[in-house]
């Protein structure tokens, strides 16, 4: 029998007689969406919500608890709002105790139970879950119904199209194709102050004397639910990394419009400028927090991307800020959800570099005299959270230099981060960061030596280490390996024009040099594996 949670929510494992189900209609932890059009066709009186805490979910890669925490606080409270509007919701628990460990036996036993005429749910982000519930209903010979999902501007289909026939893919140009469907910052058709894309103003550094302070982002104390949840989760994970007590995400609709507004009154006027910079002891600077928010689909795209352009056309955001930051959500956050639909399955095996080493202790335990990656890993532990900066150009930079299989980095940015769902997350990390997916995601790979670190960042000022040198007891880590990646793979980077300056620099080293930073570079690695 299930048991009934403060939250209202309960787990339930009997048919009520006379209680015929036509529709079972699945929401997984990120479609929290009362837009979706699972809604169109719902009927209380004859169909039945279903959703599910499968312990699987949060050990199939060793979740930070703070995200475990996210998904289930925000899914009890999504629950709780359908059954209060009249709906039907059968809810597992992830303490029942009957409770299923994996999705698809959780759905199995339902579907056992309730008997209905057919599944059906939006398209799911994750292409692990898909197959599974896939094949539960081809096992039980029931019609699976998979709806698209309009949370997002673009769909599978239509990426498909715009891939068909392209040499090379670009976010750029499907970002530009998406701002003219959808009409986003155009005046008479062409783009808003005159170009397409303001991302070279976009780059700049908080220079010697720091970021002025904003107002802290907008949090949300853990209310009963939330705090059950954590409770839980503490009890139930003990081993995985992460830490609960800062946790104070949004977990409800209402909270990520209210977590909205606030980046859109505080911090969007300079999102632009300072987009790229980083500063200790500062997580979020003017970043806007909201992807969890956007992920679980507590907050809607559309809405969102309006409001940057209707502060923009009100003269209160400048065009950089307001086109950087609709081109995250309209041209990164769509083109990673096209790829990784386009080339799933096949693309999480992609490892073009041929990188094989072991993921380094740090990532589990941010403890090392490097500066960047303590505080960009201890932040990570404590909060769930880094800004793209920090993931792309600290940590993801540095696991790419070291050499580390893309499959692990992979797992770890999917298990550590509180927005981490994989049709986002996997383009990101194995594309983006590593270039191991042979171009798909970049057109060379982001690599970079201590030094751009030094420049976006006061983060060298406090190392022990310098970001320009290579060799001796001072020599930069992040330098070291930039110059043996070069090195490395010289022969097939000098073939790519976006990499040719970059790789003539290692002309300079004599052999002697060139000797002594692969050696170096060995220390490293056998230190840190
Ligand atoms: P902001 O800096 O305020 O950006 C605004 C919004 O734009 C974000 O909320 C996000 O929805 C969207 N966005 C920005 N950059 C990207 C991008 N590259 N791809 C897709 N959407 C983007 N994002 C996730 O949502 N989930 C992930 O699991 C994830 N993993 C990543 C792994 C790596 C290695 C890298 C380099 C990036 C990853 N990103 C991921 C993208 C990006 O880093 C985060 O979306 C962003 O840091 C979230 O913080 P924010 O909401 O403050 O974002
Ligand atoms: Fe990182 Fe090197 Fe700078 Fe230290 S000096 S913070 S290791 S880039």
């Amino acid at each position: 029998m299930g048991g009934k949670a403060k939250s209202g929510v309960s787990g339930q494992t009997r048919q009520e007689p006379g209680e015929a189900t036509r529709y079972l209609d699945l929401v997984l932890g990120d479609q929290l969406d009362r837009r979706s059009p699972l809604w169109r066709e719902h009927e209380p009186a004859t169909d039945r919500v279903w959703m599910a805490e499968a312990a699987g979910e949060s050990t199939h890669v060793p979740s930070h608890r703070a995200r475990i925490v996210l998904f289930l606080a925000a899914m009890r409270h999504f629950a709780r709002d359908l059954t209060k509007d009249g709906f039907r919701v059968d809810y597992q628990t992830l303490d029942q105790p009957d409770a299923l460990p994996t999705l698809a036996e959780a759905l199995e036993r339902s579907i056992r139970l309730r008997r209905p005429q057919k599944i059906r749910m939006v398209q799911p982000g994750d292409y692990r879950v898909m197959v599974s519930i896939r094949e539960v209903c081809a096992r039980l010979e029931l019609p699976l119904e998979i709806l698209e999902d309009t949370h997002f501007f673009g769909t599978i289909d239509g990426f498909a199209r715009h891939a068909r026939g392209r040499k090379q893919l670009r976010q750029e140009y499907y970002y530009r194709e998406l701002r003219q469907q959808h009409q986003i910052l155009l005046d008479d058709g062409e783009p808003c102050g005159g170009q397409w894309n303001f991302d070279k103003e976009n780059r700049q550094s908080f220079g010697k004397q720091g970021p002025v302070l904003t107002p802290e982002p907008a949090s949300f104390p853990p209310d009963e639910i939330t705090r059950e949840v954590i409770d839980l989760v503490n009890r139930m994970f003990p081993k995985n990394p992460g830490e609960t007590s800062h946790f104070a995400w949004p977990v409800t609709a209402a909270q990520a419009q209210k977590a909205a507004i606030d980046f859109l009154d505080h911090r969007l006027a300079d999102f632009g400028l300072y987009q790229d910079a980083m500063w200790t002891e500062q997580p979020y600077l003017h970043h806007s927090l909201l992807s969890s928010s956007l992920n679980l689909k507590l907050l809607d795209a559309r809405w969102l991307v309006e409001q940057v352009e209707k502060r923009y056309r009100m003269g209160q955001v400048g065009i950089a800020s307001a086109e950087g930051y609709i081109r995250q959500i309209l041209g990164w956050r769509e083109y990673v959800r096209g790829v990784y639909w386009h080339f799933m399955p096949e693309y999480l095996d992609r490892n073009d570099l041929g990188a094989e080493l072991p993921l380094p202790s740090v990532y589990w335990t941010g403890q090392t005299d490097m500066k960047c990656l303590a505080e960009a890993i201890g932040q990570t532990l404590k909060l769930g959270y880094a800004h793209h900066i920090q993931r792309l150009m600290v940590t993801g930079l540095f696991a790419l230099l070291f050499g580390v299989r893309p499959r692990e980095i992979h797992e770890w940015y999917l298990a550590v981060y509180v927005d981490a769902v994989e049709w986002v997350e996997l383009p990101n990390t194995l594309g983006m960061s590593q270039a191991a997916d042979g171009g798909v995601m970049g057109s060379k790979p982001y690599t970079a030596s201590g030094k751009y670190i030094d420049r976006m960042s006061n983060y060298c000022r406090h190392c022990r280490y310098r970001p320009d040198s290579w060799k001796g007891e001072d020599a930069c880590p992040m330098t070291v390996l930039y110059w043996d990646f070069l090195l490395r793979h010289e022969k097939r980077l000098a073939t790519n024009p976006r990499m040719v300056m970059q790789v003539r620099n290692v002309d300079r080293f004599s052999a002697n040099d060139r000797k002594e930073i692969r050696a170096q570079a060995g220390r490293i690695r056998l230190r840190m594996v």
